[in-house]
């Protein structure tokens, strides 16, 4: 039918796409309905012109690369939804005081996790942190800057290899630096920082902004020890003289 033809168009297969690629399976695996209707509707409006690859599996998202109508290249992550993770998802998006409605229904509760992971990273770069511009959103479908090359930008676990003391003590004043504007500017925490958020591109970018949430959640003092806690062990273990996760989770608390 129509809807499918307008997928095909998506996904480049009228052209010169094998029906067998990766990203035929992995679209015939995880679009459903709601997800091609979507696509469609953000391809009408010029937000996604073509998906042309994957750039990851995951459990609760698959991210494609892709371009928008005017040749700018943007990477898509689209939300399962149906996903083994509602209840988590649900106790997040209950202690956050800017959700109002809490949908029972699955697939309308992952609508509302990819509008705040939206706005997280709008309101992200408000404060400086160098995170993927947030380019438009709708249902599970978050359109957003992508982050690379010809390549998408390795995670900082990708290149850890290569990396000098130096490197890491300076990505390490980097992070904290991230952890601190953004809970004393931004009252907000990620929620999720680590290695594997972390995209290495002229500077490091932030990405995965689906935990983070504001200081008034009664689970932020929570998440943000726990971003210093991860933070300080990785950096610790690769040589770097780090603060206290616990000092430093005092210091910014209580003031
Ligand atoms: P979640 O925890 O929300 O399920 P996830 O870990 O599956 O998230 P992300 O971390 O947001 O999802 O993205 C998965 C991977 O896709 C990243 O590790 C990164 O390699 C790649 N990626 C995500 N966003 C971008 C982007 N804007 N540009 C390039 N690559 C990206
Ligand atoms: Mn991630």
């Amino acid at each position: 039918d129509a809807l499918e033809r307008e997928i095909e168009e998506i996904l480049g297969l009228r052209e010169r796409r094998e029906k067998d690629s990766e990203l035929y399976k992995i679209a015939n695996e995880v679009f459903d309905r709601t997800t091609k209707e979507t696509l469609a509707y953000l391809h009408r409006r010029g937000k996604i012109e073509e998906l042309y690859g994957v750039i990851s599996t995951g459990k609760e998202a698959n991210v494609f690369a892709g371009v928008d109508s005017e040749g700018n290249r943007i990477a898509v992550k689209i939300y399962r939804t149906y996903t083994t993770e509602f209840r988590r998802i649900w106790e997040y998006l209950a202690a956050d005081p800017r959700i109002g409605y809490l949908p029972k229904d699955m697939r309308k509760l992952v609508f509302v996790w990819t509008r705040r992971e939206f706005k997280n990273l709008q309101r992200a770069i408000k404060y400086a942190v160098r995170v993927p511009e947030p380019l438009a959103f709708r249902n599970n479908v978050l359109v957003m800057e992508f982050i690379g090359d010809e390549l998408p930008a390795p995670r900082l676990k990708d290149v850890e290899k290569d990396l000098t003391k130096t490197d890491f003590e300076e990505l390490y004043d980097f992070t904290m630096g991230v952890i601190e504007r953004l809970w004393k500017r931004g009252d907000m925490v990620h929620g999720d920082l680590s290695e594997y958020n972390i995209l290495i591109h002229e500077g490091p970018v932030v990405i995965d902004w689906s935990q983070a949430t504001v200081k008034r959640n009664r689970m932020s003092l929570e998440l943000l020890r726990r971003d210093l806690t991860n933070v300080s062990n990785y950096f610790r273990k690769r040589g770097v003289d780090v603060v206290d996760p616990e000092e430093k989770f005092r210091e910014l608390v209580e003031r």
